[in-house]
């Protein structure tokens, strides 16, 4: 459903110097031309990157305030930012050069704690102000053990649909918690089986056409050896990538689906 869709999440990699490389190389690399392609670099080189980069290839932060969707504690009035030290606002995100933001990622999840429900409001501020979303779910070793896979899925998935204003600007990259930088892809049959179980729940849970509209990718551990079989399965829709979206894609092949 959809153009395929390629995203690098470069999360907290780079220096001034192995960006400047990274992206003559994405410059230089050839991109078919019916595919999506979009690259989160970390908030402090997003300037650079927007300045160099060519137009081919959008730009997505990581992260982004909630805004007046809601926070930590209580009610936050003030939409546009203001005295929330540490944070960059879905304004400034957009300022910048932004179009998508990668939201609920598993390390902004179980790394520094961020729940269902800030998550979800984050994802409705951001689209509510016109800033894509790349809505991140999946799976722990420990729930796909006990046989808790769709569960977990379904419940993070609800936290945005509870949440959103619309899912027309929303990509769900499914990414399995065991598969991130473990170099332990999921098997094509074993992202499939998830793939298609979100897009059934979206089916019920939301509506048909969002379900067969919205682009569900694969991410944990892709890269230029093992996607192209994943390419093949029918529900999935592209990939976010994170290690091998640091290595020269010259040197790689992203293929979309033949
Ligand atoms: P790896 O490709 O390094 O496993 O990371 C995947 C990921 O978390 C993308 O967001």
């Amino acid at each position: 459903s959809g153009k395929f869709f390629v995203g690098g999440n470069w999360k907290c990699n780079g220096t001034t110097a192995s960006i400047s490389k990274l992206v003559s190389d994405l410059n230089e690399a050839k991109v078919e031309a019916d595919v999506d392609v979009v690259v989160a670099p970390p908030f402090v080189y997003i300037d650079q990157v927007k300045k160099t980069l060519t137009d081919r290839v959008e730009i997505s932060s990581q992260n982004s305030w909630v805004g007046k969707g809601g926070a930590f504690t209580g009610e936050i009035r003030v939409g546009k930012g203001g005295a929330f030290t540490g944070e960059i606002s879905v304004e400034q995100l957009k300022d910048v050069g932004c179009t998508w933001v990668i939201l609920g990622h598993s390390e902004r999840r179980h790394v520094i704690g961020e729940d269902d429900q800030f998550i979800g409001k984050k994802a409705a501020y951001a689209l509510t102000e016109n800033l894509k979303v790349i809505a991140c779910i999946g799976e722990k070793l420990e729930e796909r053990e006990a046989g808790k896979t769709f569960d977990v899925c379904f419940q993070q998935l609800k936290a945005y649909a509870d949440n959103v204003p619309s899912w027309d600007n929303i990509v769900v990259a499914y990414e399995p918690v065991w598969a991130i930088g473990t170099g332990k892809v999921a098997t094509p049959e074993q992202a499939q089986e998830v793939h298609v179980a979100i897009r059934d729940w979206l089916k019920k849970n939301v509506s048909a056409e969002v379900a067969s509209k919205t682009r569900i990718i694969y991410g944990g551990s892709v890269n230029g050896g093992n996607c192209a079989e994943l390419a093949k399965k029918e529900d999935i829709d592209g990939f976010l990538v994170g290690g091998a979206s640091l290595k020269n894609p010259t040197q790689q092949t992203l293929q979309p689906k033949s």
